[in-house]
């Protein structure tokens, strides 16, 4: 039995593996880009770590928007459905084409008006676009770019998420610790009986992926304006020579992924048990924080774009946050979520946050040790950080 065959029997639950070779010939093309990107993501990764086994990357024969980490027949695998993939590029795709969204990118007067709304974006793709009329993809190239971009940037996140699940140790843990064999990004870990001390171990967890995508995908793109990682042909220039707008773009791909995954539980999730997931508003907070800790491109340490009104945010980040809530609005014709990213440092989340920092610091990350292939990160270790002062 190969790794697609093993892959097939582990999520055959769930779909089974999607054979890209019997889909339309445009479709299958997609797909094998979006697996190549992952592929040698996850092969450069895992060749910086030398204990580090390779990952099998596929996708899953699913409508739904998810993702996982399996360890099974001593090997690892991340799945992506093939709905996460369809969703990222319908939203990314609606967003660029309708000209009053993120219209100082490139030329909206070339977009079509009045598109269909996406009511029900996120949960099950076919369901999501069945009641909506096609409409055109965006036409000015430079949107029509962008749009590409922000779903492989979005993309990213969610591989660099899944390979820090595997990289740090936490599928082993749960292993050992739950005898859970995956982590279901919608569902959590599955075989396992619930209890808060489960739902702290994983929101944990939850944390310490995305710092870990945060520390992998927005450095490797600020790694672009510095110069030190290609930047991506002539039609990036702008962009690229823009740190500020590096981390905006960042944080539009990022925050609607985030979005996306917050429809997908509230819709699917079981409500009746504590959520294995911290919210999107939490999460939002945890990677601005992340961002902040994150090395700075060399010698741009005190340029504008990193420095906010206070001291260590990084404005665009947050911008991109709130950009996403009034997009989504845009999008579904939906009131724009109230609960903006400003209350998330209200006291409930602080202390939530502060919860999950301190779990990490005192228990989770000494657990993890024995089964970590890569250095593990601090969180809260700061004094700021541990004592919930301002900043
Ligand atoms: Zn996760």
């Amino acid at each position: 039995m190969d790794d697609a065959d093993l892959f097939d029997t582990m999520v055959v639950d769930c779909g089974g593996r999607l054979d890209t070779a019997s889909l339309h010939p445009d479709t299958a093309a997609s797909l094998n880009y979006v697996a190549g990107r992952a592929r040698g993501f996850l092969k450069s990764a895992a060749a910086a770590l030398p204990e580090m086994p390779p990952i099998y990357f596929d996708f899953v024969d699913n409508w739904s928007f998810n993702a996982c980490a399996i360890r099974g027949g001593g090997k690892y695998f991340i799945g992506v459905t093939r709905g996460a993939v369809a969703t990222l590029g319908v939203l990314f795709d609606r967003m660029l084409a309708d000209p009053q969204v993120l219209p100082f990118i490139g030329t909206p007067e070339e977009e079509v008006a009045d598109l269909p709304l996406l009511p029900d974006i996120g949960t099950d793709f076919v369901r999501s676009v069945a009641a909506v009329p096609e409409f055109p993809r965006p036409q000015d190239p430079a949107r029509k770019e962008m749009a590409l971009r922000l779903a492989e940037l979005a993309l990213d996140f969610l591989t660099a998420h899944e390979f820090a699940h595997i990289a740090n140790g936490h599928l082993d843990y749960l292993q050992a610790n739950q005898g859970s064999l995956a982590i279901d990004e919608v569902r959590g870990a599955t075989w396992t009986p619930r209890t808060s001390e489960t739902a702290l171990i994983y929101q944990t967890m939850e944390m310490d992926a995305d710092g870990t995508a945060v520390l992998i995908s927005l450095v490797s793109e600020w790694g672009r304006v510095t110069g030190v990682n290609p930047r991506r042909g002539p039609e990036w220039e702008y962009t690229y020579s823009r740190p500020g707008l590096v981390s905006l773009m960042w944080s539009w791909a990022v925050s609607s992924l985030l979005r996306l995954f917050e429809e997908v539980r509230l819709t699917e999730g079981d409500s009746t048990l504590e959520d294995d997931h911290p919210s999107s508003r939490l999460r939002s907070v945890m990677i601005q924080q992340a961002a902040q800790r994150s090395p700075k491109p060399q010698g741009l340490g005190t340029h504008p774009a990193f420095r906010g009104e206070e001291p260590h945010k990084i404005p665009a980040i947050i911008a991109g946050r709130r950009d996403v809530e009034t997009i989504f609005s845009q999008l579904t014709g939906q009131p724009e979520a109230t609960e903006g990213l400003d209350e998330a440092w209200g006291e409930v989340d602080r202390s939530q946050m502060y919860r999950l920092q301190n779990y990490w610091r005192t228990r989770l990350k000494g657990e993890l040790l024995e089964f970590a292939y890569a250095p593990l990160s601090s969180y809260g270790d700061s004094d700021e950080e541990a004592t919930g002062e301002d900043s």
